[in-house]
C-alpha cells in the first residue's frame, strides 16, 4: 500500500481579489470515502471564529483524468469526497482573505498574510502526515514562515514561488505566512537564529536599536526559564497598519500587528517591545509548557481550560518586567504601566461575581465578546491575572527572603510538566508554590484565582519599596462610561451612583441641572454643577422617550498610581533590582 501524500498549492497572485486559489492533492488514499476539515479557532485566540464561511467553491476531481468526484459539505466546516476509483483527490476552492487580525487572512496588493487555520482544508484522520505547501506570489514579495523550506526536488523555481514543508497538521497550522516586500532584519542569540520581518512601515524606519533591544529580550525571557532556547530558529512576523493592535503566539514564531507610527514615538516602540515580549515568552508558557487539556488541540470545537489566567495573565505580567529588566523600560514606567492594570481591576466589579478561573473558562462566551455588561459581569484574566501574578511573585520574594520567585515557579513548572512531556494542572502549580515559598502562599494563589479577587497588593509592593496609592480621589464620580464621541452609555458600573440611580447601558444623557451637554463639553459641565452628596436633575433619553433621573454623586475611587518611595532603604532597594533589574 503506498504512502498517502499531502500537497497544498496556494496562488495568491490575484491579490486585488482579495482570494486565495487553493489545490490540495492527496493522493495514496484507499479509502472509498475521504473527509476534509478546516479548523473552526487558531489557537491562541479562544473564540470559534468560522473560518470555513470564507471557502467558495469547493469541488473535487481526479487529478490524471480531470473526472469530477462527487464532494458533499457534511457538517460546517468538513467536507466529504466519495474517490469512485480515483488514484488521488484533488480538491479546488477559494479562500475570501480581506480580516487583517493576527488570526485571520488578509491579502491585498500590499502584503498577503494567512493562517493555516483558515486556508488549509486537511483529510480527517491523517493530521500526522506531512505536507508540502507551494506558494505563488508577486515576485517583488518574500515568503516569510517559520516553517523549514521544502525538499530540493519541490523548490522554488524562481522568484514568486516558494516551497514550505510541514511534518504534520499541528505543525502546519502553528506556522502563519507572511508575504511582503518589507525589510527581514536578523539576529542570533545563543547561537539561535531570530529575524523579524517588518510589512507595513512605508516610509517609517525601525529605530535603529530595534534588533539590539529584541536580543536583551530574548536574554530576559530565556533568563527566568534558565534552559537552552526552546527553539531551533525564531520569527517575529511584524505587520503595520493605519489602525490595529494585537498579537499571536506560535512555537517558533508571532505574528505583531499594531499602528504604523508605534514606532516613532518613545511610548509606542515601547509598547511594541511589550508585545514583542509578550509573544516571545509564550514560545515556553503556552506553546510548550501549556495546561494538560490543551496538550493536543481540537481544532473544530471550542477547548476549555480554567487556566488562562496563568497563560495569559502571568505572560501579561512578564512582558513589561522582560522590557523593563533589559534596561529599555524605567523602573517608573514600569510602574505606570502595572498601576494601569490595577486600575482596570479595581473598576470593574465582575472580578466579584466570576473568578479568574471562571473567566478562564468562559473566554470562548465573554473576553472575545466584550458588551455593556462585561465589566459587571466577568473579569480580564490578562489585566487582572498580571495583577495576581504580580502579588504572587512579591509574596513568593518574601516568604523566601527573596531566595525565589515567580521565576524560580515557572522553572519548576517547566522542568516537572513539560520537560516530563506533560501538560500541568493547577496542583502542579500549587505543588510548585508549595515548594518554592510555603502554604499561606498556596492558599494566594488558590484565593486569588478561585475567589472574587481582591489582592494584597499595597502591602506586597512595600517590600520593594512602592506605594500604591490613588491620585485625583474625591472627585464627584457617578460611574458612568460613553460610546465615544457621544453621551450614549456604553456601561454603567454596578453598585455605582449612576447604576443605583437607574441609568442603564443605551441611555442617552441630554443634560445636567437644565445644561445641555455633549461629548465635548461633558467632563466640564459635570465638574461645574456636581458636588459629592448633591442630587443633580439629568435628562436622558431612552428609546425615544424623554426620562429625568436623579443621580447624587459619591466620592470617586481615582486612579491607582505606583510611586517610588524616596525614603526606602537598602533592603527594599536590593529587593526592587531582584525584581526589576539594575536600572
Ligand atoms: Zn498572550
Amino acid at each position: 500500500m503506498a504512502t498517502p501524500t499531502l500537497a497544498y498549492d496556494i496562488d495568491a497572485s490575484r491579490p486585488a481579489q482579495r482570494e486565495l486559489d487553493v489545490r490540495v492533492r492527496f493522493a495514496g488514499v484507499t479509502a472509498d470515502e475521504v473527509e476534509f476539515f478546516l479548523p473552526v479557532w487558531t489557537p491562541g485566540s479562544y473564540l470559534v471564529r468560522e473560518h470555513a464561511r470564507h471557502l467558495s467553491r469547493v469541488v473535487a476531481l481526479e487529478p490524471s483524468s480531470g473526472r469530477e468526484l462527487r464532494c458533499v459539505k457534511s457538517t460546517k466546516n468538513r467536507f466529504r469526497i466519495a474517490r469512485d476509483g480515483a488514484d488521488a483527490i484533488e480538491l479546488r476552492y477559494r479562500v475570501y482573505a480581506h480580516e487583517l487580525s493576527v488570526r485571520t487572512c488578509d491579502l491585498d496588493p500590499g502584503h498577503a498574510f494567512w493562517n493555516h487555520t483558515g486556508v488549509l482544508l486537511w483529510p480527517l484522520g491523517h493530521e500526522s502526515l506531512a505536507a508540502t505547501i507551494r506558494v505563488t506570489h508577486p515576485p517583488q514579495w518574500s515568503l516569510h514562515c517559520s516553517l523549514p523550506a521544502g525538499s530540493h526536488a519541490l523548490a522554488a523555481s524562481g522568484p514568486g514561488e516558494a516551497v514550505v514543508r510541514a511534518d504534520d497538521l499541528d505543525q502546519a497550522l502553528d506556522a502563519p505566512v507572511l508575504l511582503t516586500a518589507g525589510p527581514r532584519l536578523a539576529f542570533e542569540f545563543d547561537g539561535v537564529p531570530h529575524g523579524i520581518v517588518l510589512d507595513g512601515l512605508g516610509t517609517i524606519s525601525p529605530p535603529d536599536s530595534l534588533v539590539d533591544d529584541l536580543k536583551a529580550i530574548v536574554a530576559q525571557a530565556a533568563a527566568v526559564f534558565g534552559s537552552n532556547l526552546p527553539y531551533a530558529n525564531y520569527l517575529f512576523l511584524a505587520m503595520f497598519a493605519d489602525e490595529g493592535y494585537g498579537g499571536i503566539e506560535h512555537r517558533d514564531s508571532s505574528v505583531l500587528l499594531m499602528p504604523r507610527t508605534s514606532l516613532t514615538t518613545a511610548r509606542g516602540y515601547r509598547d511594541f517591545l511589550a508585545l514583542a515580549a509578550h509573544e516571545l515568552f509564550h514560545a515556553w508558557n503556552v506553546k510548550r509548557l501549556r495546561p494538560r487539556e490543551l496538550w493536543r488541540y481540537d481544532y473544530e470545537r471550542e477547548n476549555y481550560t480554567r487556566l488562562l489566567w496563568l497563560m495569559e495573565g502571568w505572560t501579561a505580567y512578564y512582558d513589561d518586567l522582560l522590557v523593563a529588566r533589559a534596561g529599555l523600560m524605567s523602573h517608573q514606567d514600569y510602574l505606570d504601566a502595572m498601576a494601569k492594570n490595577v486600575q482596570g481591576m479595581r473598576t470593574a466589579p465582575g472580578r466579584f461575581e466570576l473568578s479568574l478561573e471562571e473567566s478562564s473558562f468562559d473566554a470562548w462566551l465573554r473576553l472575545y465578546r466584550p458588551d455593556e455588561n462585561t465589566r459587571n459581569s466577568s473579569q480580564n484574566y490578562y489585566g487582572n491575572g498580571a495583577v495576581a501574578a504580580l502579588c504572587l511573585d512579591l509574596a513568593i520574594r518574601r516568604a523566601s527572603s527573596g531566595r525565589h520567585s515567580l521565576d524560580d515557579v515557572l522553572r519548576h513548572l517547566w522542568q516537572h510538566t513539560f520537560e516530563q512531556d506533560r501538560g500541568y494542572v493547577l496542583a502542579d502549580v500549587e505543588e510548585a508554590v508549595r515548594t518554592l515559598a510555603g502554604e499561606a502562599e498556596t492558599e494566594l494563589l488558590h484565593a486569588m484565582v478561585q475567589g472574587p479577587l481582591d489582592p494584597p497588593l499595597a502591602d506586597l509592593l512595600q517590600d520593594v519599596g512602592a506605594n500604591l496609592n490613588s491620585e485625583d480621589l474625591g472627585r464627584p464620580f457617578l460611574g458612568i462610561t460613553f460610546k465615544a464621541g457621544t453621551t450614549i452609555a456604553a456601561s454603567v458600573i454596578r453598585g455605582s451612583p449612576a447604576f443605583d440611580a437607574g441609568f442603564a447601558p443605551a441611555d442617552e444623557l441630554l443634560a445636567v441641572q437644565d445644561l445641555r451637554v455633549t461629548a465635548s463639553n461633558w467632563r466640564t459641565v459635570l465638574d461645574a454643577v456636581a458636588r459629592i452628596g448633591e442630587p443633580l436633575d439629568v435628562l436622558v433619553a431612552r428609546r425615544g422617550v424623554i426620562v429625568g433621573l436623579t443621580v447624587t454623586p459619591s466620592a470617586g475611587p481615582g486612579t491607582a498610581h505606583i510611586a517610588l518611595d524616596e525614603s526606602a532603604g537598602p533592603q527594599e532597594l536590593a529587593a526592587r533590582r531582584a525584581w526589576l533589574g539594575a536600572n
